[in-house]
């Protein structure tokens, strides 16, 4: 069932994307050659509980971080553990956080130091191609539009459009109805004012083939290239979007 948020709702999920963002600038300050990806991991923790915001991740099916690192090859849901950042990593920090009982969701892909041109080739186009299906959202559009830019324009720089995993509906629930993919479907779902949804392409820099790793939660590309993920917490407007995950 997917739900239209009141404005209380909307300014409860708002302070969670804030709380959301200023996660983001606290790790990228700290994102340098060494630090493992728990000690991120604990350093979210720390300032998300200090704002009154609970990690939405934590526990989360099982997971047992308070974010996702997922590094170079790695597509998505990162482990928080010993392992160390280096310089030329491109890391994707993947931060929720429930407020008041209601969830803001937002994904960033960051460069440590100088990377490799192709690395910083698909950083720009995959945040490049988060813009293109926000754009296409307003009031009375169609949902399945979202999807379809994205893959336009990731196919159009030549890079692989994940497909196994896709955008959701969010609020009371970290995933709730509609699924939002970031590809061509035949979703007839017509977007509301009102409605919240995360919106996050995840584009690998050549296949878009992936695979989970044996611990459970990592998910890598199948050719070890580098992926990409960059993902916004909206809510739709009469003329357009609002994004929630930032001030
Ligand atoms: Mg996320
Ligand atoms: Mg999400």
């Amino acid at each position: 069932m997917i739900t239209v948020k009141q404005p209380n709702e909307i300014k409860l999920m708002k302070k969670a994307g804030e709380i959301v963002y200023d996660t983001h600038q606290l790790l990228k300050d700290h994102l340098k050659d060494g630090i493992t990806t728990k000690q991120l991991d604990d350093i979210a923790y720390n300032y998300i509980v200090s704002q009154k915001g609970y990690p939405s991740f934590k526990g989360y099916q099982g997971f047992p971080g308070s974010i996702c690192v997922s590094i170079n090859d790695e597509v998505v849901h990162g482990m928080p553990s010993s392992k160390k950042i280096k310089n030329g990593d491109i890391v994707s920090i993947d931060i929720g956080v429930i407020y008041e009982g209601y969830h803001a969701d937002s994904a960033w892909t960051y460069a440590v130091g100088k990377i490799k041109d192709e690395d910083e080739y698909l950083l720009i186009h995959t945040e490049k191609a988060l813009f293109e299906g926000l754009k296409t959202i307003k009031d009375g559009s169609y949902l399945n539009e979202i999807g379809l830019a994205i893959e336009n324009y990731a196919l159009s720089k030549k890079l692989g459009v994940v497909k196994e995993l896709v955008g959701h509906g969010i609020g009371r629930n970290l995933h709730e109805d509609p699924d939002v993919p970031n590809f061509k479907n035949n979703s007839q779902i017509i977007l509301k004012e009102g409605m919240t949804i995360a919106v996050e392409p995840m584009l690998n820099l050549k296949s878009p083939k992936i695979k989970m790793l044996s611990d459970g939660w990592t998910i890598v590309t199948k050719d070890k290239k580098p992926s990409a993920h960059f993902e916004h917490t909206i809510v739709v407007t009469k003329e357009g979007y609002e994004i929630l995950t930032k001030r």
